[in-house]
């Protein structure tokens, strides 16, 4: 059952939204430094480069991505879902051992929601109590001045970070290209910041919360993954309860808990993390800080929210490696093991050999055979290439193409031409394999099959 205080399949109404109290304290602190190195990151990355070429490119767009500085192909895309399933394993083995700590503090919702946005909304628009007294207030100057300044600093950052995301797709350089000479910008870009930015707009000022709460499926997997043995925001009810007023007499039979309310005032999304574990708990620890702080006032012992599992609230050891752990931690060593074999054994070209459509094979009158097909060469590499084709095992030539030069990034084609002697082909199918040699080195090793008439006695 969820414990919210906005039901959670409520339309979305603003006015229904809780305005939390601004957070402070200990935590408060160090998530403010985990998002400015975050956030850093991820504006000085796209300017990263190695070798000349970006440290990160993500085109899906012409599904060519560089990663460190390697580039990859379409043909790579196992590499990549190897990548995106490593991500994953990581992600839910954190969950399972530390709880939604990726949603508090990594997750670029929270981030922007918490870090960014919602501080702006303190700035111009005051504390939670101010702001809904604005709330309430009818339409004077100064409420529409906050608002539109509000909103038009808002729409400012919506822009900022689209331009910053289509870096990552085009590279920066394509991007400042584009910006010294904007009458070549294609209109797809246009298209492109207008939809991401409404997009982010709409989310950090419509959506907000409700992205953790009710759209995001990592927040409603949490279910799933947490057990007792997870570290998660948590009330230490044993200690807490029973709960009561601060009074004269120094709340004698009633437990830490002065029902201040304030872990519930600071929640950004509404709940009441008394009420024991909530899948609406983005593990954002304001309620940690807000309740420490009440303890160090009526000087009590800090901690009655705090970071621990269920088994450590009764009493347990905090953390506890179980067999869950030990599952998840040997899938993800195997999977991080078998993806640094393939990225290290990955090839710098993809050759791919087709057969030319129609005619199956020639009889020529010097008694030999000749096959036609269809070559394709991917460079993956920044460099040119140039590469000779060699039979390999197989007495007969490749009579064309005599070399194929790719250029950096790109793909060569050409027709290929094989020609084998009649008597050395003892079947209708004869599989035959291709060295692609570079530098008189053999690159790759491509197979195919060669087709004669019969197969001679
Ligand atoms: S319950 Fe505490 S940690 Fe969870 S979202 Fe609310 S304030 Fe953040
Ligand atoms: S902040 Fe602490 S003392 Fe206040 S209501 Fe919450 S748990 Fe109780």
């Amino acid at each position: 059952m969820s414990h919210t205080e906005i039901p959670i399949d409520s339309p979305i109404t603003r006015n229904s939204r809780p305005v939390p109290k601004k957070p402070a304290g200990k935590f408060h602190r160090a998530r403010v430094w985990v998002t400015v190195m975050l956030m850093g990151l991820f504006l000085v990355t796209p300017f990263i480069k190695i070798g000349g070429h970006p440290f990160l490119m993500l085109n899906f767009i012409e599904r060519k991505f560089i990663i460190l500085g390697q580039i990859f192909w379409p043909q790579d895309t196992h590499l990549l879902i190897f990548l995106l399933l490593i991500f994953f394993v990581f992600v839910i083995l954190f969950t399972v051992v530390f709880g939604r700590v990726w949603c508090g503090w990594a997750c670029p919702q929270t981030l922007f929601m918490e870090m960014v946005f919602r501080k702006i909304e303190y700035l111009i628009e005051g504390n939670a109590a101010q702001q809904k007294r604005l709330k309430q207030q009818p339409w004077t100057n100064e409420k529409i001045i906050r608002k539109t300044a509000k909103h038009c600093i808002f729409i400012l950052i919506s822009l900022f970070v689209s331009n910053v995301v289509l870096a990552y797709v085009v590279s920066m350089d394509q991007l400042m290209a584009w910006y010294a000479n904007p009458s070549v910008i294609p209109a797809g870009v246009f298209i492109f910041i207008f939809a991401f930015s409404s997009i982010f707009y709409l989310v950090f000022t419509v959506i907000r919360e409700y992205a953790c709460t009710v759209i995001c499926p990592y927040g409603r997997l949490q279910g799933v993954l947490i057990n007792k043995e997870t570290i998660v925001v948590a009330y230490d009810k044993n200690r807490g309860e029973p709960r009561g007023k601060l009074s004269r007499d120094g709340n004698s039979g009633l437990g830490d808990c002065v029902d201040c309310t304030l872990c519930v005032q600071v929640c950004p999304t509404g709940i009441d993390i008394r009420n024991g574990t909530q899948l609406e708990c983005v593990h954002c620890t304001a309620c940690i800080d807000a309740c420490d702080d009440v303890m160090l006032k009526i000087g009590k012992p800090k901690g009655l929210i705090r970071y621990d599992s269920l088994h450590g609230l009764s009493g347990g050891k905090k953390l506890r490696i179980d067999a869950r752990i030990i599952a998840y931690s040997t899938v993800l060593a195997l999977l991080v093991g078998a993806f640094l074999y393939l990225i290290t054994s990955r090839k710098n070209t993809e050759t791919t050999v087709v057969r030319a459509t129609g005619q199956l094979y020639q009889e020529l009158a010097n008694g030999q055979i000749s096959n036609l097909y269809n070559i394709q060469v991917v460079n993956k590499t920044y460099d040119t290439i140039t590469v000779t084709l060699q039979l390999k095992d197989q007495n007969g030539l490749i009579i064309r193409p005599e070399r194929l030069v790719i250029a950096g990034q790109s793909i060569a084609q050409d027709v290929m031409l094989i020609e084998i002697p009649a008597k050395d082909i003892k079947q209708m199918k004869t599989p035959i394999e291709i060295d692609v040699i570079s530098n008189d080195k053999v690159i790759e090793s491509v197979s195919t099959m060669f087709l004669a008439p019969v197969a001679k006695p």
